[in-house]
């Protein structure tokens, strides 16, 4: 839309395709026969939107990694290249989300996935994670997950929902949302026929406090929930399983946004950490728009609304359409954008996340995964700082490859529940350069050549 209007357009993509999450393509080296074989209206769809894509004029960078930005400059590097950069004046991050990770005894387990990794490997692989699966989790991507797994050929064998079990009052709710979101409902249907027709047994309001095994996941043990998802005690149950797959919902990607200095927000309902948009998705940072799941998790629908909303603006601030007909086109994508959010009002109360799933966590828990920090080598360093920086600078804990991601939320949930501090008020740690791992041969100076240690260029 941005180029299709007249503006110079660089798009910078760290995968090899197009197509984001959602409209995900297949790995390199698959080739689809669309005589034999239909891999469903998504990736039908996501062709579409990537074939757009290519024939506009955008100048289309995957296998791109954008390892920081500093005011307009976006320092990058494409395949095996040193990095560049590209001054840009306006920008719009579209950075998408994660998995939210949940903490419990035995998470590190092989056979433990998220959401998102299981699908990647069925979608784009083929790779089966297990042969007997439990699915646990919350939210419409538990509704969809499980069908598309089972779709997969992937064998459930239990489906865990925290929240509660749909009520009389949250139907005529869910009825009153129609308009605007049919195909979403009619979707949901879908899946949920799906998981009737092959007899998956689904439990409302239990979440997986548990998962045992010797060397890999062998058990999983699940309990009753109260409504914060606090596991009620004495109602553990066993399910022998192979593969444990957790969907509890995304966690923005917001790492961009926080090295700009745009203002954040914790809204555990869009996510956990996200940034503060206005409904132009204008960031607080003067010429940064966020859209999309890097904003706050809306799915793909008030992603897609919210991208057309911030290339009108940015249309608008070079002055390649008139005032009035981006008022008009911006109303447009409101209107869808309203309707999306009705629906997810009218299922608030099911899908609403608890705060139980911050506390699963024993004292030998692994909470950092990538540096193997322990809640009570977390509990020793709250001694000497009970902030996320001190932990970090004491324990390692987020200063490996993901970056926090996965652990910080739960650092923040551990030193409220240790200190009365409200988790809203305690400070994530400050990001850093770079904003994805990246071999250092690519960032250095092309002057310095250390023949002990790495020459620019190489990994
Ligand atoms: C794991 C996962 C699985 C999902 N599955 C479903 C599903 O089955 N059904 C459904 O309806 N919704 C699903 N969703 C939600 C849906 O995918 C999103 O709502 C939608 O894709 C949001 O679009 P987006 O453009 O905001 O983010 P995305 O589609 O995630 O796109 C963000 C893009 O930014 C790129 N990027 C991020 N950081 C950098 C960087 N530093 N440098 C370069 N590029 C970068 C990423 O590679 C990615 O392609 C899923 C989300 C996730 C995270």
């Amino acid at each position: 839309m941005a180029s299709a209007g007249g503006l110079k357009t660089v798009l910078l993509e760290e995968r090899v395709s197009l197509g984001g999450q959602i409209y995900k393509q297949l790995g390199t080296g698959f080739v689809v026969d669309p005589k034999i074989a239909r891999l469903g209206k998504d990736y039908d769809r996501g062709t579409e939107l990537i074939n757009a894509a290519k024939a506009s004029d955008a100048t289309i960078l995957t296998d791109c990694i954008v390892a920081s930005i500093d005011g307009m400059g976006i320092t990058f590097s494409v395949g095996e290249s040193q990095t560049q950069e590209i001054t840009a004046r306006n920008i719009i991050i579209a950075s998408g989300a994660a998995d939210r990770a949940i903490v419990f005894p035995g998470w590190t387990l092989p056979g433990v996935f998220t959401a998102g990794g299981a699908q990647t490997l069925v979608k784009t692989q083929k790779i089966n994670i297990g042969s007997k699966v439990v699915f646990a989790g919350s939210g419409p991507l538990a509704l969809a997950f499980p069908s598309q797994l089972s779709g997969y050929g992937v064998n459930l064998v239990q489906v865990l929902e925290s929240g509660p079990p749909p009520q009389a009052t949250d139907i005529v709710k869910i009825l009153g949302a129609v308009p605007g979101n049919i195909h979403l409902l009619v979707d949901a249907v879908r899946y949920r026929w799906n998981m009737l027709r092959k007899r998956v047994p689904l439990a409302y309001g239990r979440i997986v406090v548990r998962a045992e095994g010797d060397g890999c996941v062998e058990r999983v043990v699940h309990a009753a929930s109260d409504k914060d998802w606090n596991p009620i005690p004495g109602t553990e149950q066993i399910i022998e399983a192979d593969g444990l797959c957790l969907g509890y919902g995304f966690s923005p990607s917001v790492e961009a946004l926080r090295l700009l200095g745009c203002e954040l927000t914790l809204d555990e309902d869009l996510g956990g950490l996200c940034v503060v948009i206005d409904e132009n998705c204008k960031t607080s940072v003067p010429h940064v728009w966020a859209v999309g799941d890097g904003a706050g998790v809306e799915g793909v629908y008030v992603a897609m609304a919210q991208g057309k909303i911030a290339a009108i603006n940015c249309l608008l601030e070079e002055k390649k359409v008139s005032q009035a007909i981006a008022q008009k086109q911006i109303a447009d994508q409101q209107k869808k954008i309203r309707q999306k959010r009705k629906l997810v009002r009218a299922t608030n109360r099911m899908y609403r996340f608890g705060d139980g799933a911050y506390s699963l966590a024993t004292e030998s828990t692994i909470v950092c995964r990538c540096e193997e920090v322990t809640v009570r080598e977390i509990d020793i360093a709250m001694h000497y700082g009970a902030d996320t920086m001190s932990i970090k600078s004491l324990t390692r804990a987020g200063m490996g490859l993901c970056q926090g991601r996965n652990c910080q939320r739960h650092i923040a949930a551990r030193i409220a529940s240790r200190t009365g501090m409200n988790v809203k008020d305690i400070p994530m740690n400050t990001p850093r350069f770079p904003l994805r791992p990246i071999p250092l041969g690519r960032i250095a100076d092309s002057s310095v050549v250390s023949e002990k240690f790495f020459t620019p260029g190489e990994d």
